[in-house]
Formats: structure tokens, sequence, C-alpha cells
């Protein structure tokens, strides 16, 4: 039975363990599953128990640079970009058929490793992998150029070409959709990938690899290197031979990456970075609907999303009825062992993160917001935390300006719509925001004067391929998704012919 969080002893209990084992460990260069360069294997660790799950090779910049040597041959020898794109796209959707087959075991393997809940990973996560796999591979065959009218006896017209080598580097809160964010459009695009996975969560994405191959891919299309940022990761950014990086992770390694790819070769970068996103509850809003959506906003993935609704303003009016019912949520929430169905949530992914959650705590604490409700470690193993909530968070506090990535609400009250927007956009960052209203009005005032590459309006967290997503600032450069993220995998080239004869006869 499952029980709430303040009488359950869930996560002292026996893990649930899934009935499989973990098959495949090792790097993925060049169509074969390869050991590291070095012979060097790095543990990753359940954050349910804190025990090693298993040992995957860890790829260095020696391995980085094999594949990239594998992925350029394929590029500029293999069949991939020069096959039609019909046959690439079939191959897409072998694809994804395959990894919909393999639902759960990819699942279960994100659970594992991240301590995600495992339904929200099974019947969210990732159908929305194997959608986004069907929806590039119905782009392969539609991506074209254009024939342009010029001043002049010329024909003119565009190529949209694949960019070639393409490095990606994917961090560990949502580790198949990332996957799939990047993997899906730069192959629908023609172009061959090193895909460096989070050093935290390894496990699903080699898993993936096997399918791909499975699946048709040839080899050398997909690389994908286990390993760490600075070493493995650092590699991929720096390479002469990488022509194109896309990273999604902290802001701070998103400079790092940029800064490297310019001194490099001067490839391009896209960037989804982080976010202190807000959450506006209008005057007009039924309490209780908003309560279980802004709840939902910053809870959901134990506060682990980049678009995270970490600030969750509340119009003055209804201010002190929203606390007393956050509150209730909160300690309703249900905190323990993911694989269990009905817990709400899971363990942080490693001791790093449940640390510097706890660091936000302490700090909030300090600079003088009211805690609510949590505020500490849940049950004695594991990285666990209490449904969080911090009351009357000021604007100037580390809580209210800094990315947590946790399960800690920062609420804090408003006056106008004016006020809420002025202190809305005072942030580095501009991933996305909520909107809670029934005024039309006031939901589109809101979403026109945020600063940000998202707003929901009465719902949140709400993803499909077809949806950019990307940030305004230092929340990111670029969108993914889409057909926006096509261009980010094309060059575009220009050809122009002296038209002999006159064009009407
Ligand atoms: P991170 O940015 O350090 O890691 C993301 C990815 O980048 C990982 O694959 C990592 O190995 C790699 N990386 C790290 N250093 C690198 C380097 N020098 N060169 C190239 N690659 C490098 O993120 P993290 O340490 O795992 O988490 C720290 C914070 O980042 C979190 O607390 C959160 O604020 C933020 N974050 C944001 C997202 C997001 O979706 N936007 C995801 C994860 C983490």
């Amino acid at each position: 039975a499952i029980r709430s969080y303040a009488v359950a002893a869930e996560v002292d209990e026996e893990p649930i363990k899934p009935p499989f084992d973990i098959t495949y460990t090792k790097l993925l260069i060049n169509g074969e599953f390869v050991d590291s360069a070095s012979g060097k294997t790095f543990p990753t660790v359940d954050p349910r128990t804190e025990e090693v799950i298993a040992n995957v090779a860890e790829g260095d910049v020696e391995d980085i640079d094999r594949a990239v040597k594998a992925a350029r041959k394929a590029f500029d020898e293999g069949p991939w970009p020069r096959m039609s794109s019909y046959e690439r796209s079939k191959i897409i959707h072998r694809f994804a058929d395959l990894i919909e087959k393999n639902n759960d075991e990819l699942a279960a393997l994100d659970t594992l490793d991240s301590g995600k809940i495992y339904d929200q990973a099974r019947l969210i996560e990732i159908p929305l992998v194997t959608r986004l796999f069907r929806y590039y591979g119905g782009w392969a065959d539609k991506i074209h150029g254009m024939t342009l009218p010029v001043d002049g006896p010329y024909q003119a017209y565009t190529l949209h070409e694949p960019i070639g080598v393409v490095g990606q580097i994917i961090p560990w809160n949502f580790p198949m959709v990332m996957f799939s964010w990047k993997v899906a459009p730069a192959l629908a695009c023609g172009n061959t990938i090193v895909l460096k996975t989070a050093e935290q969560t390894p496990l699903s994405s080699i898993l993936a690899g096997k399918l791909a191959l499975e699946a048709g891919l040839p080899p050398g299309v997909l690389n994908i290197v286990s390993g760490y940022g600075p070493t493995a990761g650092a590699a991929v950014s720096k390479h002469m031979d990488v022509d194109k990086v896309a990273f999604t992770g902290s802001t701070e390694v998103g400079k790092i990456i940029m800064q490297s790819a310019a001194q490099s070769n001067l490839k391009p970068v896209t960037l989804e970075l982080g976010g202190k996103s807000p959450f506006i509850i209008c005057e007009d809003a039924d309490v209780d609907q908003a309560v279980e959506l802004s709840h939902f906003a910053l809870f959901f993935n134990q506060g682990q999303c980049c678009c995270a609704g970490s600030r969750t303003f509340v119009h003055e009016s209804i201010y002190d009825e929203y606390l007393e019912k956050a509150k209730d949520r909160a300690l309703k929430r249900i905190v323990g062992d993911p694989f269990k169905s009905g817990v709400e949530q899971g363990p942080q992914v490693d001791e790093v993160q449940f640390n510097k959650v706890l660091g936000y705590i302490d700090a909030g604490q300090q600079e003088g917001a009211r805690l609510l409700t949590g505020g500490a470690r849940f049950g004695r193993k594991g990285y666990y935390i209490k449904p969080t909530i911090f009351a009357d968070v000021q604007d100037a506090m580390s809580i209210a300006k800094d990315e947590i990535f946790g399960p800690v609400q920062s609420v804090t009250k408003f006056r106008t719509l004016e006020e809420v927007v002025k202190r809305a956009n005072n942030t580095d960052y501009g991933l996305a925001a909520g909107v809670f209203t029934k005024s039309l009005d006031t939901a589109n005032t809101l979403s026109r004067a945020l600063r940000v590459g998202t707003v929901w309006i009465n719902c949140y967290d709400i993803f499909d391929a077809s949806v950019p997503f990307g940030g305004y600032k230092m929340s990111g450069v670029g969108r993914e998704k889409g057909e926006h993220v096509l261009k980010n995998y094309l060059q575009v080239k220009a050809v122009m012919t002296p038209l002999v004869n006159p064009a009407w006869l």
C-alpha cells in the first residue's frame, strides 16, 4: 500500500528489481560495442540504494577521436548521406518501431539510472521518444531547397545538405527523451553523430544504440560514448572534425562549450540550458486547480526539469488560501521507490545533486524565507528529499534566483500584472512560464510580455515533437523539436547556372 511520505517508510524496504540483466555497457563506435581505449570503466549508481548498478566503459579523448573518425568516414564515404531520403526515412521509422517494442526496458533503465518514476517513463517519456523518431522519420523525405527568381539570365536554386559530423552532449534528467531530441532530427537530415551521454545515466542510450543497428543504421552513423564531461564531453566540443555541436545541460557548461567551439573550428553551437521559470497564478484563478498545476509544474521529475515552474507568483488576494492548500498537497505527495505504482516522487539523481538541493534549502532558511513544509532528507538510504515549500520568498534570495533542480517550491505574492511581468522577467534565464487565469485578455498580455521560449497557459510541461522548445537569454541558443530544429543540422548551398536559352519561347 502506498501512503503519504509523512507516514511512509517505503524507501527502507527492499528496492524493486526490474526483470532483466544489464547487458549493454560498452561504447558504440563504428557499429561495434567496444571497450574504452584505456580499458577504464566507471560505476553508474542506483539513487534509491546508493549501490552500483553496472560498470560502464569510460570514454575519454581517444575514444571520442575514434568515434569522430568513424562518423567522418560514414559521412564522407558511407551510404547514409547518399541514400534516398525515403530509404533514410524507412530506417528511422524501423528504429521508432523497435523503441516502441522495447518501451518498458528503456523506461526501466532510465528509472534505475536516474530514479525517475517508472510509470512516467513507461507511459509518457518513451512513447514521446517513439513519437519523435516517427515525426522526424516523416521529415526525412520532406527536406528541400527552393528555386529562386534572379535578376539576370541565371537559374538559381538552393540545396539543403546535411551539416556533417554532429557532436551531441546530453544531460541525465530525461535520458531517452534527450537522446531523441538530439539524434532523431540529426539523422533525418542525413548527418552522422557522436553522442556523449551523461555520466549518471548512460544505460538506456546504449540499448537504443543496439536498436539503431538492428533497424539498419549503417556503421559509424550513430556512435555513442559514455564518459565524463571535462574529459569526453570537452573532447567533443573541441574536436576539429566535428562540424556542429548541440548541448543540453547547465548554463555554466554551455558557456564552456561555446568557447571551445569558437577556439577550435568555429563549429556552430546550439544550447538548451537552465531556467528559473515563473508560474503566475492570477486573482481570478480557481485556487484548487492552481495548487494542483503549480505543484506539478515544480515537483514533476523530482524538480529536475530545465523548465520547472520554480518561482510561483500568487496574486495577493488568494495568497493565504493558496499557501494552506499547497502545503496540504505537498504533504500528500507520495515519495518512495519509483518502480512502485502510485509513487509520485523518487530520489534525486545522485549525491551531488542531493547535497546541492539540501544546500539551497539551508540557504533559503538563512536568507529568511518561511519554510512551510519539508526541508530535509526523506528516509535513511537513497537520495530522497521531502517535498519542500518556501513562502514569502524575496526576489533577491538565492532560492529565487538560482536553478535549484530539486523538489523545492518558492512562493511569492504579487499585486498587479505590470509588477509580475517585471519581476518574472527579472532573471538571466528565459526558458518557460506558466500562466493560470480565466481571462483571455490576461493570458494574451502575459504570453506576449514574458521573455521566454515557451508559455503554458492553464497547463504545464506539455511537449510534442512538432512544437519548438528553447530559451531566451541565458537559457539557450536555438530551438529544438518541430520543423525549427532542422536548420541546425543542415547547410544551405546556393547553386547558379546560366540560362543559355531564353526562358520563354
Ligand atoms: P552539466 O551541464 O554539468 O552536464 C550536462 C552534460 O554536459 C553531461 O553530459 C556532462 O557530462 C557534460 N559536461 C559537463 N562538463 C562538460 C564540459 N566541460 N565539456 C563538455 N561537456 C561537459 O550538468 P550537471 O552537472 O549534470 O547538472 C548541473 C546543473 O545543470 C543542474 O543542477 C541543473 O541546474 C543543470 N541541468 C540542466 C539541464 C537541462 O535540461 N537544461 C539538465 C541537467 C542539468
